[in-house]
């Protein structure tokens, strides 16, 4: 893998949160921090972040996410909300400037509203600030959405020619088999092309507070490596671990790309 100068770093529900629902707040401002540096060594940096509903639900004190539309809509107006503040919190803490940026999955369809988005990211990169993308829970009805993070933030990686995705999660990789059930379960270090079995191998169902689950992470490698950006699955339980990346060792699993970006 190339040295990596531009950086996507996607993090899920089940990461940013206990399983009380409640947000963790060490991870939250540790990847803070993390990426905060990273943004000082000279990197672009971009985070995509999931939670918008999850927070909004604990914030409005729902005892679960709403079964309607309607009603996570609102959710997510609540919780990104907080979301952002909890980030401009920790972020500012290291005098990181951040940006929102809530995108549908038309906006990467149209070529006018792609362009603004491409000029939008480059201008906060020169600004020197962290665009922070989540989809755009509120509007996006399901023509229009992406559904998962881990999609949107492999689309995110690929519009601005990023040089590695990084997709956080609560596991170390991709296993030959589930290592909830199965014993004899190994990480799988190296992805060279995501093949129909390997998408067999992952299955469907995430955690009971994301969206994702592994198929949607195989989904995402295969978009981005597609496109020429490598992705890593790796655990988001330690957010420095990222530093070993940026320093060119190996973390988690690395899906390869299938060509190098022009
Ligand atoms: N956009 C959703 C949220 O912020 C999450 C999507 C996902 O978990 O992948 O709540």
């Amino acid at each position: 893998m190339n040295p990596i100068q531009r950086l996507v770093v996607k993090v899920g529900t089940s990461t940013l949160t206990y399983a009380t629902g409640k947000t963790n707040l060490r991870r939250m401002s540790q990847l803070c921090a993390v990426l905060a540096d990273f943004h000082n060594a000279g990197l672009d940096v971009v985070l995509v972040t999931s939670g918008a509903i999850g927070v909004g639900v604990g914030r409005l004190g729902l005892s679960e996410k709403p079964q309607d539309i309607p009603g996570r809509q609102a959710a997510a107006c609540v919780g990104q909300c907080e979301l952002m503040f909890m980030y401009d919190k920790f972020f500012g803490e290291y005098g990181q400037k951040i940006g929102q940026l809530l995108v549908t999955k038309s906006d990467f369809e149209d070529p006018v509203r792609c362009e603004n988005l491409t000029n939008a990211f480059e201008m906060l990169f020169h600004f020197g600030a962290i665009p922070v993308v989540n989809e755009n829970d509120s509007v996006a009805t399901e023509e229009i959405v992406f559904g998962d993070n881990d999609s949107l933030s492999a689309a995110v990686a690929t519009l601005i020619h990023a040089d590695a995705l990084v997709i956080l999660s609560d596991i170390d990789g991709l296993f030959s088999a589930d290592p909830q059930k199965d014993p004899d379960a190994v990480l799988i270090p190296v992805v060279e092309t995501v093949t129909p079995e390997l998408e067999a191998l992952c299955g469907g169902a995430g955690s009971a507070r994301g969206t994702g689950g592994m198929v949607t992470k195989l989904h995402a490698a295969k978009h981005a490596t597609a496109a020429g950006v490598p992705v890593i699955v790796t655990n988001g339980s330690h957010p420095q671990d990222l530093y070993r990346l940026i320093d060119g060792h190996h973390i988690g699993t690395l899906f390869k790309a299938m060509q190098e970006d022009v």
